[in-house]
C-alpha cells in the first residue's frame, strides 16, 4: 500500500500501481466522471499514471485551467485522428492550445470547406464515443524518426530531426494514432463531449511565408454543455461588438490611408465620446487635488537621453528630426515633461504630494503588422498623471490611485478585473533592473500591503517589473469576457534621482521624491475601444455620441421640434433632429440602428401640450412627458451618469 495525500491534507492508503483515475473513482462516482487530468508531486500527469510511492496528488476537472488546456489538447489530437480518417493523404504538423480554444495544422491539397468541418466534427464525435484509451509513451529521437518517416509523416520527421538526439519524446496513441506530445492528456476519447470546430484558415509551415501554406482548423471544448454554449454565443456576440465594425456603423472614428496607417481620426461622434471622458477625468481628479498641466509634442533629443527612452525606448519612437542644427522627437510618453515641470520651481515637503495629470498625446512606433483597430494605434492620447511624493505618503497615494480604478470600473459597470503587480528578480539587479535591492523589496512590500489592506484581487509576477520600480497591470473584460490591458501602475524611483527632483524636508535637507506614473482611463483610443465592444455600441445616455433624437411625425410640426432641440442643446444635450419627409416609423428604425437611447416623437397633440411622446430603446414607448419634466429627467440621469441598463 502506498499514502497518497489530497490537498486538503486527508491521506489515504490505495494499492500500489492505482492511478489518479483510481483515486477519484474512491472519492465517488461524480468525480471519476469529471477529473480530466492530475498533478502528482506538483507536476501534471495523465490519469492513467500509475502511482508507485508516496505522493501528493491533486485532481483537476475541466472547469480547472489545468484541466481546461488537457482538454483542449486531448481535442485537437481528436480532430488530427479525424482528419486523418477521413483524408489518408493528409499530413499532420503541429496543434497546440491558445486560449479557450485550439487549433491543428495540416497539409491537404484542397482547402477545408465548412461542409468539411462538418464532416470532420461528425467523424470527431463517433471517434469519441467509441471510448478509445489514450496512452503515453516514451521513445528514442532515432525511434520516433524511424516510425514518423514509415508513415510518411514528413512534417514530424522535420520537427523531431531539430531536437537534441538523447533527448527522449513522449507521445500519445489512441487506437491507431499517435502523435507527438509533452502531454498531459485525458486517458479515454469518452471524457471529450463538449467541442466544436469553429473556422479555418491558411497558415504558413512555421509561420514563414516561404513555406508551404497550410490548412489550419480551429476548434474548441469544454467539460459543460452550457460552458460551450456560452463560449459560441459570446464568440457570436463577439463579431457583432467588435470596436472596427461599430465604430465605422455609429460613425466614431475612422482611418485615412493618406493620414496614415495606426492614426485614428476622430468623427465628431467619437469626439463626443473622448470631451465625456476627458471631463470625467478631470472632474475626479480634481477631487482627488491633481493639477492639469499641458505640454508640447515635440521635444529634444537631450531630454530623452536624459531620461533613458533613447536607451531603452527608441526603437518605439519616430526618427529625429533636425531643427536648426538640434535634434528633435515627438514624445513617446509624458514622464520627462512632468518632471520637468515639478523642477521648475523648488519644493518643500509642505508641497508635496505634487500632482500633475494631463490628457497627454504621445506617438509611438508599432509595426504595420502589429496594428490593429483602436487597440493598437501610433498616436494615443493617454490619461497620464504622474504623483510625486514622499516615502511616507506613498501608500497612500497608492491606494488612492488603485480606488480610483475602482471607482471607474462602477460608473463603466466593469464587474471583472485582475491587477497583476510585476516585481524584479534577483538575477536582473543591475541590468534588467535598477540596482537598489533595498529599495526594491521596500517599495514592493508597500505596493503588496496596499493591495492586500484595500482588499483588492491581485496575482504576483517575479521578473516582470518595469527597469525603475514594480508596477500593476490591470486587465478587464468586457461584459461578453472578452480580456483587455487597460493600463499601467508604475512605482518609479530611479527616475526622479536622474532628473535632479528635490524636496527639503523637515530638516532642511534635500530629499528625491518617488513617483507613481498612473493611467486608470489607459487611453483614449484603446478605452474607447474597449467601451464600444463593452457596451456593444448601447451607451449609458452621458457617454452616447447622440443622445436624443427628435422625431417629427409630420411637416407641420417642425417649428415645435425646432423649439424642443434648442432647449435641449441649452443643457449641452446632444440632440439630433430627424427632419426628413419619411414615416415616423422609418425614422424610428433609423434611430434604432444607430442606437439612439431617447426618442422624442413630436405629433400636433405634443405641439398643442408642450409635450413630448417618449421612447427608451430597450424599453420602449415610456408615455408623454412635459417639456420641462423631461429636461430634469435627462438632465438627472446625464449628471449621475446612470448606467441605461445592465
Ligand atoms: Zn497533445
Ligand atoms: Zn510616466
Amino acid at each position: 500500500m502506498i499514502k497518497i495525500t489530497l490537498p486538503d491534507g486527508s491521506v489515504r492508503d490505495v494499492v500500489a500501481g492505482s492511478t489518479p483515475q483510481d483515486v477519484a473513482h474512491d472519492i465517488g462516482p461524480g468525480l471519476a466522471r469529471s477529473v480530466v487530468v492530475a498533478k502528482v508531486d506538483r507536476q501534471l500527469v495523465d490519469l492513467n499514471k500509475k502511482l508507485v510511492e508516496d505522493c501528493s496528488l491533486e485532481l483537476f476537472t475541466g472547469g480547472t485551467a489545468e484541466g481546461h488546456d488537457t482538454l483542449l489538447h486531448s481535442t485537437a489530437h481528436l480532430m488530427a485522428q479525424a482528419v486523418k480518417k477521413l483524408f489518408p493523404e493528409a499530413k499532420v504538423t503541429i496543434g497546440p492550445t491558445i486560449e479557450n480554444s485550439f487549433y491543428y495544422d495540416f497539409d491537404v491539397d484542397t482547402p477545408f470547406s465548412d461542409d468539411v468541418l462538418k464532416t470532420i466534427e461528425s467523424k470527431m464525435k463517433e471517434l469519441a464515443k467509441s471510448g478509445q484509451e489514450i496512452f503515453r509513451e516514451e521513445i528514442s529521437v532515432e525511434k520516433a524518426i524511424d516510425y514518423f518517416e514509415s508513415i510518411d509523416e514528413s512534417y514530424k520527421v522535420e520537427i523531431i530531426k531539430d531536437i537534441d538526439p538523447n533527448e527522449v519524446l513522449s507521445t500519445y496513441t489512441q487506437t491507431d494514432f499517435m502523435d507527438l506530445c509533452r502531454g498531459p492528456h485525458v486517458s479515454n476519447t469518452s471524457k471529450i463531449k463538449y467541442f466544436k470546430l469553429l473556422s479555418t484558415s491558411g497558415a504558413y509551415w512555421r509561420g514563414n511565408e516561404k513555406n508551404k501554406m497550410l490548412q489550419r482548423i480551429y476548434g474548441t471544448v469544454f467539460s459543460r454543455k452550457e460552458d460551450l454554449k456560452e463560449y459560441l454565443h459570446n464568440l457570436e456576440e463577439a463579431k457583432k461588438r467588435d470596436h472596427r465594425k461599430l465604430g465605422k456603423e455609429l460613425s466614431i472614428f475612422t482611418f485615412d490611408d493618406e493620414v496614415g496607417a495606426g492614426l485614428p481620426l476622430w468623427l465628431p461622434n467619437g469626439t463626443a465620446m473622448i470631451e465625456q471622458l476627458e471631463t470625467l477625468a478631470k472632474e475626479t481628479e480634481k477631487k482627488s487635488m491633481y493639477s492639469q498641466v499641458r505640454t508640447p509634442h515635440l521635444t529634444k533629443g537631450s531630454l530623452y537621453e536624459k531620461s533613458g527612452h533613447l536607451k531603452h525606448y527608441k526603437e518605439s519612437m519616430y526618427p529625429a528630426m533636425d531643427i536648426d542644427g538640434t535634434e528633435y522627437y515627438v514624445k513617446p510618453m509624458n514622464c520627462p515633461h512632468h518632471h520637468k515641470i515639478y523642477s521648475s520651481s523648488p519644493k518643500s515637503y509642505r508641497d508635496l504630494p505634487v500632482r500633475l495629470s494631463e490628457y497627454g498625446t504621445c506617438y509611438r512606433y508599432e509595426k504595420s503588422g502589429q496594428l490593429f483597430g483602436l487597440m493598437r494605434v501610433r498616436s494615443l492620447q493617454m490619461n497620464d498623471a504622474h504623483i510625486y511624493c514622499t516615502e511616507k505618503q506613498f501608500k497612500n497615494e497608492f491606494l488612492n490611485v488603485c480606488n480610483m480604478y475602482l471607482y471607474y470600473f462602477k460608473i463603466f459597470n466593469i464587474k471583472k478585473y485582475s491587477m497583476r503587480l510585476s516585481l524584479h528578480s534577483k538575477d536582473g539587479l543591475g541590468e534588467k533592473y535598477v540596482n537598489d535591492p533595498k529599495l526594491w523589496t521596500t517599495t514592493e512590500n508597500w505596493v503588496r500591503e496596499v493591495l492586500t489592506d484595500g482588499g483588492f484581487d491581485f496575482i504576483e509576477a517575479e521578473g516582470e517589473a518595469a527597469f525603475y520600480g514594480p508596477k500593476i497591470d490591470v486587465q478587464v473584460w468586457s461584459a461578453i469576457g472578452k480580456e483587455f490591458t487597460l493600463a499601467t501602475n508604475q512605482v518609479d524611483f530611479a527616475v526622479p534621482r536622474k532628473f535632479n527632483l528635490t524636496y527639503k524636508d523637515e530638516n532642511g535637507d534635500e530629499k528625491t521624491p518617488l513617483c507613481i506614473h498612473r493611467a486608470p482611463l489607459g487611453t483614449h483610443e484603446r478605452f474607447i475601444g474597449f467601451l464600444i465592444e463593452h457596451f456593444g455600441g448601447n451607451f449609458p445616455l452621458w457617454l452616447a455620441p447622440i443622445q436624443v433624437a427628435v422625431l417629427p411625425v409630420s411637416d407641420k410640426v417642425l417649428d415645435y421640434a425646432q423649439e424642443v432641440v434648442d432647449e435641449l442643446r441649452q443643457l449641452d444635450i446632444r440632440v439630433f433632429l430627424n427632419n426628413r419627409s419619411d414615416k415616423i416609423g422609418a425614422k424610428i428604425r433609423q434611430s434604432e440602428l444607430e442606437k439612439i437611447n431617447i426618442m422624442l416623437i413630436l405629433g400636433v397633440n405634443e405641439k398643442n401640450e408642450k409635450s413630448v411622446s417618449l421612447r427608451r430603446r430597450f424599453d420602449g414607448d415610456v408615455g408623454k412627458f412635459q417639456v420641462q419634466e423631461l429636461k430634469e429627467m435627462l438632465s438627472l440621469e446625464i449628471k449621475n451618469r446612470r448606467l441605461t441598463h445592465s
